[in-house]
């Protein structure tokens, strides 16, 4: 059972960079302002990310890492996240399969913080012989999860991966990503032990000064916006956590100008606030930069899309990242038809 366990935590938390991914939503849930990231050895030896959200209950430690833990956490109340994310609660599961996994957390209410280890999806003492109670500790509001020694058991995994400056690579775009997606939450990512880059964002800025900050002024200089939703011409944003319409749908985009050419395409999408891959929405905007661009320059594409959780297709596994959902086709062309119009607009 402890094999089958492994392998599907390794389905779910494939590098760090992933864990990572599932940690900071977390945060974001958790209602986090800042949410601050360390990493050693690329997040193999250590992963550690701090953030001044909610906290988590005592009550609740014992289950944390359980695998669906989500409908039995007492304080979860957003349903529809189960179904907008497709998800069930496997992240701390998972990676409490293959690490060591910390959690320090405390909630205002609470007069401490409590320390609690996890191992193979329960409660473990830090050392032998120790109990596995949750221990009082000093800490501050909010929650820190501590990963070490990722994928220590599953060496085939560990193999896998590349070398930890390019693990922390991935570590670093994941975090740049949701910085620009939540710019009004402070994001800082460090390496520890050897100098690198690093980023860090002041949290209360909008979308396009994020971009400035991490992407530097050449791209936020040539930035264009549009929006796009299933109620044409209007702005208003679909309210989706109680909408009777499953159509409703919004898009806001801010891209570069054909004055813009860079070497690769940068593509940014978020659907409902998490990070994911669509490989039919980029190929139709690459598609549209393709006949502007000379040959061999690309485009900065962020694009964020709200749709109502229920169009989402659950099936598809949620680490896999890339999500299809209900009339994909025709909110494609027009969110690419409101991006071809400004960028129209602007040669004209
Ligand atoms: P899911 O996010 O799908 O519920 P996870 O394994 O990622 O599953 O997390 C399990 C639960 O642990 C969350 O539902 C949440 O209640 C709690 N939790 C995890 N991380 C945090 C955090 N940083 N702050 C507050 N609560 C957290
Ligand atoms: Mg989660």
């Amino acid at each position: 059972e402890s094999l089958i366990n492994k392998i599907a935590a390794g389905e779910v938390i494939q590098r760090p960079a992933s864990a990572l991914k599932e940690l900071i939503e977390n945060c974001l849930d958790a209602g986090a302002t800042s949410i601050r990231v360390v990493a050693k050895e690329g997040g193999l030896k250590l992963l550690q990310i701090q953030d001044n959200g909610s906290g988590i209950r005592k009550a609740d430690l014992p289950i944390l890492a359980e695998r669906f833990t989500t409908s039995k956490i007492s304080t979860f109340s957003d349903l529809s996240k189960i179904s907008t994310y497709g998800f069930r609660g496997e992240a701390l599961a998972s990676i409490s399969h293959v690490s060591h996994l910390t959690v320090l957390t405390k909630t205002a209410s609470e007069p401490c913080a409590w320390k609690a280890h996890y191992s193979d999806g329960t409660l473990s003492p830090s050392k032998p012989g120790l109990s596995a109670e949750p221990k009082p500790s000093a800490g501050n509001d909010g929650t820190v999860i501590t990963i070490e020694d990722l994928f220590y058991n599953t060496p085939t995994r560990l193999s896998a991966l590349k070398s930890s400056s390019d693990e922390y690579a991935r570590i670093l775009d994941v975090v740049t990503k949701y910085a620009i997606h939540n710019p009004t939450v402070a994001f800082s990512c460090k390496k520890i032990g050897s100098s690198g880059s690093e980023v860090s964002t002041p949290g209360n800025s909008r979308v396009p000064d994020a971009i400035r900050l991490l992407f530097g002024s050449t791209i936020a200089k040539e930035l264009l916006t549009s929006k796009a939703s299933s109620n044409a011409g209007s702005l208003s944003q679909p309210d989706t956590s109680d909408s009777q319409d499953s159509e409703a749908w919004s898009a806001e985009a801010h891209f570069t100008s054909p004055n813009h050419q860079a070497k690769k395409t940068t593509f940014l999408l978020f659907i409902n606030h998490r990070l994911v891959e669509s490989p039919r929405i980029k190929k139709s905007i690459e598609s549209i930069y393709s006949a502007i661009l000379p040959k061999g320059s690309y485009p900065f594409v962020y694009l964020s899309i709200q749709i109502d959780p229920r169009s989402i297709d659950v099936n598809v596994h949620p680490t896999k990242q890339t999500v299809h959902f209900l009339n994909e086709d025709v909110i494609t062309e027009q969110i690419a038809d409101s991006i071809q119009g400004t960028l129209n607009g602007r040669s004209a």
